[in-house]
């Protein structure tokens, strides 16, 4: 049986979140520390500090980090309220890169590389980065990884040029992919780094200027010249980096769907609130068949965006890795998401362009969201290529029940 009805505690305490986000964080939006390049640091900082007030910071940490560990469920409810505001998820540590971050560092990272690097950020003190996606290799292809690590039995050299990177300005904590050139010591291979924002050998180049806002400090292009590292710096095993990044994979695309869903319900809120008050040819808006029918577009599309990452969810917390349900999640709910807060522009009509409301930030800082942990043709990609192979969907409920 399918059941994936919340506990009663996890609608009260998102009920609480939603209320703390519409109240103390709704507020920051107009806050001119909300830069073309994202919340500064000390935005960041100073909304992180009423979250802690309020006992809403990083709830999703391990337990043994004080945390509450919560199901994908539990998770997807929360996350939800959390993103009724772009600038929610910032306040109460559970933003991207940091949230999927944490996640991995807590599952690979040795018990002494968390204390130095894991623990700081849980605790809303610092941030980190995923330095990944390359200009002329990595991307939506990571075999493509062209940075190198050379190893001397001691320490690791890389080079490389990164960008896209979220939040380099200032993040102490930096997970470096690179491939580990074959050597006289052990494995290599793509290999996953852990150091200080500040090593030597990091040049930040540039912060690039995108179309969205709501990542603190936006997104870099880094250099990795010589940078030298100690052989701890090693994160879990060599030449296991794609393995730890599917680890992450699922989830960390669930969490995006669960935060850009509380997104677009709030801009929804908006259209239609508007729709009902602003009138034209003798009656309101929502009274003209072509409105309703896009209002009548965004409640279905949120309803089936909630009911798969729900069943995605429900499925994971059952031990079902999820992959090729993650990918139809993704792929269907940022598309059906970015087509929400579009409509919701057209119906504001021109004020829907402007930032006399937040629909237009939302679409801006949604539109990305089609593009990051995977473009939508990539899922795509592979999910006809797991229908090529095993047939066609549900595979989960028939495997349990077989
Ligand atoms: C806002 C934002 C934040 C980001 N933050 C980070 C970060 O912190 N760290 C990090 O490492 N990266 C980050 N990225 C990078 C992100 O992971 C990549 O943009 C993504 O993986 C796609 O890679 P790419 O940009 O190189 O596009 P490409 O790989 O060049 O792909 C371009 C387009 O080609 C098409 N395409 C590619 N493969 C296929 C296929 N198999 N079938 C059909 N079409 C295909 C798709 O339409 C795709 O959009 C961020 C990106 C954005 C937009």
């Amino acid at each position: 049986m399918i059941d994936f009805t919340p506990p009663r505690e996890t609608l009260a305490l998102a009920a609480k979140v939603r209320r703390f986000v519409a109240e103390e964080i709704v507020p920051y939006e107009r806050d001119p520390r909300l830069t073309q390049h994202g919340p500064t640091d000390d935005l960041r900082r100073e909304m992180v500090a009423r979250a802690r007030a309020a006992g809403l910071l990083t709830l999703q940490a391990p337990a043994r980090f004080g945390g509450m560990e919560f199901s994908h469920l539990d998770q997807a409810v929360i996350f939800e309220a959390a993103g009724w505001s772009t600038l929610g998820p910032v306040a109460m540590n559970c933003a991207a890169p940091d949230e999927g971050n944490m996640f991995i560092l807590g599952k690979i990272a040795s018990e002494e590389q968390q204390e130095r690097w894991l623990r700081p950020v849980i605790e809303g003190r610092e941030r980190s980065v995923f330095a990944m996606t390359e200009p002329d290799g990595a991307g939506s292809d990571p075999a493509q990884l062209k940075t190198e690590a050379v190893f001397d039995g001691t320490h690791y050299t890389i080079n490389g040029l990164k960008w896209l990177i979220t939040g380099v300005n200032g993040a102490k904590t930096w997970i470096i992919m690179a491939k580990l050139l074959p050597h006289d010591f052990g494995n290599d291979g793509p290999t996953l780094f852990l150091c200080d924002g500040d090593t030597p050998g990091i040049e930040i180049e540039r912060v690039m200027n995108s179309m969205d806002r709501n990542y603190v400090e936006g997104h870099g292009v880094v250099r990795f010249r010589d940078l030298k590292l100690p052989a701890s710096a090693l994160v879990g095993e060599a030449g296991a980096a794609f393995r730890y990044a599917q680890m992450r994979l699922a989830p960390a695309r669930m969490t995006h769907c669960m935060r850009w869903l509380g997104a677009a319900t709030r801009a929804h809120v908006i259209a239609l609130d508007h729709a009902r008050r602003r009138t034209a040819f003798g009656k309101p808006l929502i009274e003209h068949q072509g409105v309703s029918f896009m209002l009548a577009d965004n409640e279905m599309a949120l309803q089936a965006a909630r009911l798969a990452i729900w069943h995605t969810c429900w499925l994971m917390d059952r031990g079902v890795k999820g992959r090729h349900e993650s990918s139809m999640a993704k792929a269907s709910v940022s598309e059906a998401l970015f087509a929400v807060a579009d409509r919701c522009v057209q119906i504001l009509g021109g004020i829907g362009v402007t930032d006399e409301t937040v629909v237009e930030m939302i679409w801006r800082d949604m539109r990305p969201f089609r593009l990051y942990d995977g473009p939508t043709e990539v899922h795509k990609y592979a999910i006809g290529r797991t229908l090529n192979h095993k047939g066609t969907g549900m595979t989960a409920l028939f495997e349990d029940a077989a």
